[in-house]
């Protein structure tokens, strides 16, 4: 692979490239999921292929096809659910998307996707299918936020051959990749259940997410009697007894800033913190003492907690808070001091 020699972005640059990712994930023109699989494929590719310098990164569009296969083999399975036949999702507003077709005649063939790819004449054909929609459709509209076409990922005139990730891409997409795949998933997942095509069937549906994306569902409530043990029947935040008062699982770094259930998130709070915490992060000592407990009690959340099918990685979570707390920095954000106190975050913040 060649790099050329180029900067990492700078603190203004990332959050831009942030914004604009938040901004196609937001854009409602959206006819198919094929722009999730897209962007989690782009970033696992990153990942695997890529290094943390600024420089550009070229994708051939076959190892993008496998993953774009990798994502959609489980999705494109039947989905079975108590007395409805089994049914395929539909993963397009209008006729079922083409590469779930391509899959779900691959899946007539073979029983498992590594039983696909050892046949090499099969999985090369089928690589150069995917890969052929890939470049047609998604590759195309991705970077269009609501009728305006923004090229911060690529350029398309120069992508013909191969994926061109501009420079200081690659380095962005190591940089947030935790966020870009579960906003993603959380994106991909309520298309699907929102799809009119799917809805019938998917109304409701207790476990869809964990049958697209694995890591399950809220339980919130198994959550809570968890953790009313793990902190002694103390809020975490005023310390006052959870007895005989209302109390809620909180998520510490807000749902409004990381949009994804994991772990060590989970804090209880009796209703009265909760409410006044509401979308905000709290002060670096609430950090610390969050830290500090997921330290401490590690081993027990990940047993517990992952159990409930919840993603616990300490510190996959902890990546989450060091992200939050510089974005509140750098934007001068308001946190929680406790109560009714807040401030701006505008010292800056060590780990
Ligand atoms: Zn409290």
């Amino acid at each position: 692979m060649l790099f050329s020699i180029a900067e990492i972005p700078t603190p203004q640059e990332q959050l831009k490239f942030l914004k604009h990712i938040q901004q196609i994930l937001q854009s409602g023109t959206f006819t198919s999921t094929y722009k999730f699989a897209l962007l989690i494929s782009i970033t696992r590719l990153a990942i695997e292929q890529g290094q943390d310098i600024g420089a550009a990164l070229h994708l051939d569009y076959e190892d993008i096809a496998e993953k774009f296969i990798d994502l959609y083999w489980k999705q494109s399975l039947p989905f079975q659910f108590n007395q409805y036949e089994p049914f395929i999702l539909q993963q397009s507003t209008g006729k079922q998307a083409s590469i779930v077709n391509l899959i779900y005649q691959a899946q007539q063939q073979f029983k498992t996707i590594a039983a696909a790819r050892r046949d090499n004449i099969f999985w090369i054909k089928l690589k150069k299918a995917v890969a052929s929609t890939v470049k047609k459709m998604p590759v195309v509209y991705l970077q269009n936020l609501n009728g305006q076409t923004v090229e911060f990922l690529y350029q398309l005139e120069d992508s013909k051959q191969c994926l061109n990730l501009l420079p200081k891409v690659m380095f962005c997409l190591r940089q947030f990749s935790e966020i870009i795949e579960e906003l993603c998933q959380k994106r991909w997942i309520d298309f699907v259940r929102l799809n009119k095509q799917n809805l019938g069937v998917l109304n409701g549906l207790p476990d869809l997410d964990e049958f697209m994306f694995a890591p399950s569902r809220n339980q919130l409530g198994r959550v809570a009697d968890f953790l009313i043990d793990l902190q002694q029947c103390q809020c975490f935040y005023c310390g006052k007894s959870l007895k005989n008062t209302k109390y809620a699982v909180d998520h510490f770094i807000p749902w409004s800033l990381y949009p994804a259930d994991t772990g060590h998130n989970f804090v209880l709070a009796d209703e009265k913190c909760n409410l006044q915490k509401s979308n905000y992060l709290a002060s670096e000592q609430f950090l610390q003492l969050w830290q500090e407990r997921n330290h401490l009690h590690n081993q027990t959340i990940i047993r517990e907690i992952s159990q409930m099918g919840f993603l616990t990685d300490l510190q996959r979570s902890h990546r989450v808070a060091d992200w939050a707390y510089k974005q509140a920095v750098e934007n001068e954000y308001l946190v929680w001091l406790g109560g009714r106190e807040k401030k701006i975050l505008a010292q800056v913040y060590e780990k």
